[in-house]
């Protein structure tokens, strides 16, 4: 079959220019890509002949020839044209937005990506207790991570013997699928695109280059952490391969419960009893705080479900000097029993005590009922 002239197979005048010329490719290359015409050999000849005439008619050079000798003019030694992979890198500028792949073309100028990884986060679980998470402390903990193997120096391979060269990519870490004139790369799967083979493990470390150490590291928690919280500790997780960095450590916080202080953000609540007597003749009592505890003044007439605000007497708000407030709730205990001697000032008591047992207003209801939910 005769080759088609370069002009017409990009639908293009012979004194077109450059930007004519390439726009012109773009389209022809969007419409029959191979990635967009899966299984259609016709679309597939279509793109390399416009690819093969865009090759030449962008290269100044290979135009004139062509123009002067048509095919013969650019013709190559092995009879099909000389493609030379690096003209191509322009057509990854081209297709790179469209297809997102610019080492279709082999020998693409943009072969920047790393062979390495960074390394994996760790996950690190700590249980502290409730006193830990308000003052804060230093904790030592013992973490699982990989190390370099100190007898092969992380290379895998048994000293004095060095990894060797890969025979299925021959060092390159890529193999080159040449599908007629495109070329694909894939990164080796039996180096795993490192380029290198180990011939003789590393007798320590069995040639991965890495050994599993307990690494004991100290971490400072802060005052005011919370149930949940995680710090992280950068650069503390398993190491990078190829001189990619490490990961990251994260420490998650688990914090005991209190017997009687809960947490609502940064602010404590605790429930203190107290008898019929006391809250109706008014009482002094000792609240537990979390530096000790503090005297606090119960009026007469206080009622079942009241609640004072001990100010600043709270969780220490992290990373700040400040503190939440510290909420006591009033628990009047009724005598479930009572001696002979109690049960009859009680009586005296209920005599001169006015008596109203109308039901009582719907709010005064609601707070009842907000309180024991
Ligand atoms: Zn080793
Ligand atoms: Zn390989």
């Amino acid at each position: 079959m005769a080759k088609r002239d370069y002009y017409e197979v990009l639908g293009v005048g012979r004194e077109s220019g450059d930007q004519e010329i390439k726009a012109a490719y773009r389209e022809m290359a969007k419409r029959y890509h191979p990635d967009r015409n899966p299984d259609d050999p016709a679309a597939e000849e279509r793109f390399k002949e416009a690819s093969e005439a865009y090759s030449v008619l962008s290269d100044s050079q290979k135009r004139s020839a062509y123009d002067r000798f048509g095919h013969a003019g650019v013709q190559g030694a092995a009879g099909g044209p000389q493609f030379n992979p690096d003209a191509f890198a322009d057509f990854s500028d081209i297709l790179g937005d469209f297809f997102g792949f610019g080492d279709l073309f082999g020998g693409g100028g943009r072969r920047s990506r790393s062979r390495g990884q960074r390394g994996d986060d760790v996950r690190y679980d700590l249980e502290i207790s409730f006193e830990d998470a308000m003052f804060g402390m230093s904790a030592e903990i013992q973490v699982p991570r990989m190390e370099r193997c100190d007898r092969c120096k992380g290379s895998g391979s048994e000293p004095g013997s060095g990894p060797s060269q890969c025979p299925t990519c021959h060092g390159h870490g890529q193999i080159v699928y040449q599908q007629s004139f495109l070329s694909i790369r894939r990164t080796c799967t039996t180096c795993n695109g490192s380029g290198q083979i180990i011939r003789n493990p590393c007798s320590e470390c069995h040639g991965h280059g890495y050994r599993q150490v307990q690494r004991k590291l100290k971490v400072s928690i802060p005052a005011g952490v919370d149930d949940g919280n995680r710090l992280r500790l950068t650069g503390e997780g398993q190491p990078g391969t190829h001189g990619e960095p490490s990961g990251d450590l994260y420490v998650f916080l688990k914090v005991k419960e209190h017997a009687f202080f809960e947490r609502q953000g940064n602010d404590l609540h605790c429930t203190i009893p107290i008898n019929v007597a006391q809250a109706a003749l008014g009482c002094e009592v000792d609240v537990p705080g979390i530096e000790g505890s503090q005297k606090l003044k119960i009026p007469e007439g206080t009622q079942n479900g009241a609640q004072f605000k001990l100010r600043h007497r709270g969780a220490p708000i992290l990373n700040t000097n400040g503190r939440g407030d510290l909420y006591v709730h009033i628990d009047v205990k009724v005598p479930a029993k009572l001696t002979r001697e109690q049960r009859k000032l009680l009586e005296q008591l209920r005599e001169t005590l006015p008596v109203d047992n109308r039901p009582a207003e719907k709010g005064l209801f609601e707070k009842v009922k907000d309180y024991f939910m």
